[in-house]
């Protein structure tokens, strides 16, 4: 992945859970830092987990095929 502004290729920081954010969905927050002095772009990636098996969805399990 590379930089919106400058193209310079992306710094993999570290990734964290949405809990770390204080959000209450379940995710994941990728950070992701241009290494590019004269850009110094930081990019937060956020990935939200589907949850449609989860969450009070006990009773029906037979939908597929
Ligand atoms: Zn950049």
């Amino acid at each position: 992945m590379n930089c919106w502004h400058c193209n310079t290729e992306l710094i993999w920081g570290g990734d964290f859970t949405f809990e770390d954010y204080g959000l209450e969905d379940d995710g994941i927050v990728s950070n992701l830092s241009c290494p590019n002095e004269e850009c110094e772009t930081y990019v937060e990636v956020y990935l939200k987990f589907k949850d449609e098996e989860d969450k009070e969805d006990k009773t029906n399990t037979s939908e597929k095929d």
